[in-house]
């Protein structure tokens, strides 16, 4: 799966390719060219999908700092403080108009561990949650 999405990319470049070739042969501009089939959307848009996939996949996609292998392992996770701070909260007035206040709630700061389960590498991160 990871090697399919390390070239993903590659249907919408053939698709781009396939398409200057037909604008090319029809003496339209690019972006200006109709579609002849109506599966022709699909297409495009299935590989405009994996080309989004493929950009997840090398930019957005959580991975071990270390070795940068994509199947990080959730180790475990604790309560390392606690803070009373603001809250955003919609809510509507007598008049049904859309307000928005403050209140005060509790949050935690959690310390998460990662391990990886290539090179054994742990690795922890901190964030909040409000205590529920
Ligand atoms: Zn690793």
């Amino acid at each position: 799966m990871n090697k399919l999405l390390d070239f993903a990319f590659v249907p919408l470049l053939l698709a781009v390719i396939f398409r200057g070739v037909l604008t090319y042969f029809a003496g339209v501009d690019f972006l200006e060219y109709t579609y002849r089939y109506d599966w022709e959307i699909w297409v495009y848009g299935a590989c405009i999908f994996l080309a989004a996939l493929c950009i997840w996949h090398y930019f957005f996609r959580f991975r071990c700092p270390e070795c940068n292998a994509v199947d990080p392992w959730f180790a475990r996770e604790r309560e390392i403080d606690r803070f009373v701070g603001p809250k955003k909260v919609k809510g509507v007035d007598g008049k049904s108009r859309t307000v928005t206040h403050y209140v005060s709630t509790t949050y935690l700061k959690i310390q998460s561990e990662y391990r990886c389960s290539n090179c054994n590498h742990t690795w922890s991160s901190v964030g909040k949650r409000e205590l529920t």
